[in-house]
């Protein structure tokens, strides 16, 4: 079994966390801001997400969709309005199917208590990751971070000093573009990276 540091403990990292260790993985997710269920990190900026069929595939894939089901709320469609004041009412499937919404904030919270309920899984808060060694598998980690009032940009996503370090490995792709600070994935052939 190995030892793994995920880096963000956002919806992915704590997810993640849940399904490595549960295949044994010791586990460390490693979190710059503070514990969202005992600071206000997103205060006034977690709007509500929509789990969907591919979100609750995933969350039962890790056995927490019970945890999750219980903070959602069913929306089985949405109701336009025109200028006139008719409604029409816009179903979310054809089989009268429901998407749920959930706060960002509290779906992220219930992640990491799911994590944290297991014994090999370890959440260190306000560790900021300043850099990645990917030849050596190490990480540099900057503690202590005092938490930024306001301002949620691009800079809050994994556009982290790590994720340069990516960039400059062959056939490493990451998102669509320069402008894309979300998404960064391997493309085929790159999976031995130690990292
Ligand atoms: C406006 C908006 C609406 C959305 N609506 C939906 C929706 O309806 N349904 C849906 O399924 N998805 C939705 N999404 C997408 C969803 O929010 C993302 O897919 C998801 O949050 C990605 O998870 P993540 O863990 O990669 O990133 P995040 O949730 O952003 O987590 C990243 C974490 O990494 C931490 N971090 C960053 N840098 C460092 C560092 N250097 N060191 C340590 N920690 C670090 C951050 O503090 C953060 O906690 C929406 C996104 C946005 C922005």
């Amino acid at each position: 079994m190995k030892k793994i540091t995920i880096v963000g403990g956002g919806l992915v990292g704590s997810l993640l966390a849940v399904f490595l260790a549960k295949r044994g993985h010791t586990v460390n997710v490693h979190e710059r801001r503070g514990d969202p269920r005992k600071t206000n990190v997103y205060a006034g900026r977690s709007i509500n997400l929509v789990v969907s069929h591919r979100g609750w595939t995933a969350l039962r894939a890790a056995g927490v969709d019970k945890a999750v089901e219980e903070i959602t709320v069913p929306v089985y469609a949405r109701m336009t309005h025109d200028r006139e004041g008719n409604t029409t009412r816009l179903p979310y499937s054809i089989d009268n199917k429901a998407i749920h919404s959930v706060s960002r904030g509290e779906l992220n919270c219930r992640l990491l208590t799911e994590a944290e309920k297991l014994p090999n899984v370890k959440l260190h808060f306000n560790h900021k990751c300043l850099d990645v060694d990917l030849e050596n598998a190490t990480c540099v980690f900057e503690r202590d971070v005092p938490e930024r009032e306001g301002g949620f940009g691009k800079s809050e996503t994994p556009q982290s000093e790590g994720r340069c370090r990516f960039r400059q490995r062959r056939r490493f792709q990451c998102g669509a573009g320069e402008d894309d600070a979300r998404s960064f994935h391997l493309q085929p052939g790159i999976h031995r990276a130690r990292l």
